[in-house]
């Protein structure tokens, strides 16, 4: 049996924060002097958000001033995030489903740095079930992130990396580009950052409208046993 890796995006695959996220980076750019991000975020990492908002506002790219950018980020999200964020469609039943494998190590492959991840699922009960995961403190691009995350999979399996199934699951062409990069599989879910066409250009694996669809259970399983 092949041991399997599910590494899942979260703003627009596992939830949708109202907002929340956006709004704390641009209150965090403009509390340092800087204009707002004017630009889609969808698949972006918080560093490379940081980066581009900061470069297009003409300010100073630097590590420490992303570093800034991104405590105040923080802090901010910290103290707004709440009853806003709602959990996708189909998604707590597939998590528990996916628990039950025992063949399959449930990670989060997300640009989102690893505190900012935390505050969002913790607000929904889902962040206990990521074992691990790779995050936008681990890499300033998706690609090299997602490698982490699934070197951390694998390293909790026990097994090397070239031993394991890696599934990348996300909601925008650039989680399907990073998947690819590393040679590893996605399932796309047309429920967030791009449309369902763009999403079909890119072919994924696998192309869902919602995670209630059962092709995703079933493609996420497929070389591992549920209850096995
Ligand atoms: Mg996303």
């Amino acid at each position: 049996m092949t041991a399997t890796i599910a590494l899942f995006d979260i703003d627009g695959t596992l939830i949708n924060s109202g907002g929340a996220g956006r709004r704390a980076m641009d209150q965090a750019l403009r509390e340092l002097g800087c204009s707002g991000a004017a630009f889609s975020m969808a698949g972006m990492t918080d560093r490379a958000i940081a980066r581009r908002a900061l470069q297009e506002g003409g300010c100073p790219d630097s590590d420490a001033a992303i570093n800034a950018v991104l405590d105040r980020y923080l802090a901010v999200l910290r103290g707004t995030l709440g009853a806003q964020v709602r959990v996708l469609a189909g998604v707590t039943q597939l998590i528990q489903q996916l628990r039950l494998c025992s063949q399959l190590r449930l990670g989060l492959g997300t640009g989102n740095v690893a505190a900012g991840a935390q505050l969002k699922l913790a607000t929904t009960g889902l962040w206990p079930f990521f074992d691990f995961g790779g995050f936008g403190c681990d890499a300033e691009l998706r690609a090299p992130l997602l490698r982490v995350a699934a070197e951390r999979g694998a390293l909790q399996a026990g097994l090397p990396l070239a031993a394991c199934r890696v599934l990348v699951v996300g909601d925008t062409v650039h989680d399907i580009a990073a998947a690819r990069a590393n040679d590893f599989e996605c399932l796309a879910v047309a429920s967030g950052g791009s449309s369902r066409d763009s999403l079909a250009q890119h072919q994924p694996q696998l192309l869902v409208d919602s995670l209630e669809d059962p092709r995703a259970l079933q493609w996420l399983t497929a070389t591992a046993q549920i209850g096995g």
